[in-house]
């Protein structure tokens, strides 16, 4: 089966239960995140051959990250790094409604991530390569990670999928913006939010941003507009997708549930609109749950919200 490599960081989490904080608070609950393994358990949940490539500490998160993968069907390739620990992020109320998250990543496992860590060969049997902005942003090893990455897949004529995922904490919109056109202009598909897309190309509409995305080199550009949906020019044909209309509780892994949707299907050579239109049913069955992965969308639910039934299960 058809294979998609995903190379990124996966950060343990600790949500604070109830007020007070992490700081005054005495319960919280445990999981992790991160935008590339978030899009491998979509993918893999909808039946998509995965496999994941970072670097964890060598503590109980690291062996969380690695197990649940594992368990979600993703063959993972991990360095364990025994002297850095596992990125964390911590998520709080802060008062009615206010999340805040705090992320302690810097020098964390993710971040010494070397071009060495790719496992050989691994990359030139795949059919998909997905990266993101947010390794070429977490350190100068991890950044030439992802470029070997990218490299190693191209020799060997490997799709390279490339989601912007700009990261404010981790560098500047004008610091990025050159490092994101360099890697859209050597991928063939480029994913961006509207905010995204303007930090390559400047201001304009979703299909002025997917233009000039497209002019940058990429064969397929989708350009994700949250609850307006999402628009795809690729070699040419426009294809606007409007989003499903769900009651949103947690909309964060919307994103990274469209892009796994979208690549799973891609790999079974599903056309332009059944991609965008699982895609867009993924993103809004991830938006039902909260957690960055947790929500990501069986086979069997998409089936049931696209054949118009309740698709929250009780
Ligand atoms: P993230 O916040 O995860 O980084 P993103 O900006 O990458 O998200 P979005 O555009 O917010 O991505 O969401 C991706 C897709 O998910 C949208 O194109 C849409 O199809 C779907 N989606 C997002 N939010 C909603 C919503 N509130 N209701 C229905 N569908 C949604």
């Amino acid at each position: 089966a058809p294979l998609l490599v995903t190379v990124g960081e996966c950060l343990g989490l600790v949500s604070g239960v109830g007020a007070g904080g992490l700081a005054y608070g005495t319960q919280a609950e445990i999981s992790f995140g991160g935008a590339e393994g978030n899009v491998a358990i979509c993918a893999s949940r909808l039946g998509a051959r995965v496999a994941w490539v970072g670097r964890v500490g060598a503590d109980p998160f690291g062996e969380r990250i690695e197990r649940t993968l594992r368990g979600e069907g993703v063959d993972v390739h991990a360095t364990r790094d025994p002297k850095r620990f596992t990125a964390m992020m911590l998520k709080e109320r802060t008062g009615e409604g206010a999340t805040r998250v705090s992320y302690l990543r810097d020098g964390a496992a993710g971040s010494g991530i070397t071009p060495a860590d790719l496992p050989s060969g691994l990359i030139a049997g795949a059919s998909v390569l997905h990266i993101t902005g947010i390794s070429a942003g977490l350190s100068s090893s991890s950044r030439d990670t992802v470029f070997a990455a990218v490299a190693a897949a191209r020799a060997a004529g490997v799709t390279v999928s490339f989601d912007v995922n700009h990261r404010s904490k981790l560098w500047a919109a004008e610091d990025a913006a050159a490092t994101y056109q360099e890697l859209a202009a050597a991928a063939d598909i480029v994913f961006a939010g509207e905010d995204e897309a303007e930090i390559l190309v400047g201001p304009g509409a979703a299909p002025e941003l997917a233009l000039r995305l497209a002019a940058l080199g990429p064969r397929e550009v989708v350009v994700k507009r949250g609850e307006r949906g999402a628009y795809a020019l690729v070699a040419g044909v426009a294809h606007d997708e409007p989003a499903v209309n769900v009651r949103a509780i947690d909309t964060v892994g919307a994103g990274d549930a469209f892009v796994g949707a979208y690549l799973a299907e891609h790999l079974r050579g599903g056309s332009l609109p059944e991609r965008m239109g699982v895609a867009a049913a993924s993103g809004a069955l991830a938006c039902l749950r909260t957690g960055d992965w947790e929500a990501m969308p069986t086979r069997a639910q998409l089936r049931a919200l696209r054949a118009g039934g309740d698709p929250v299960e009780r």
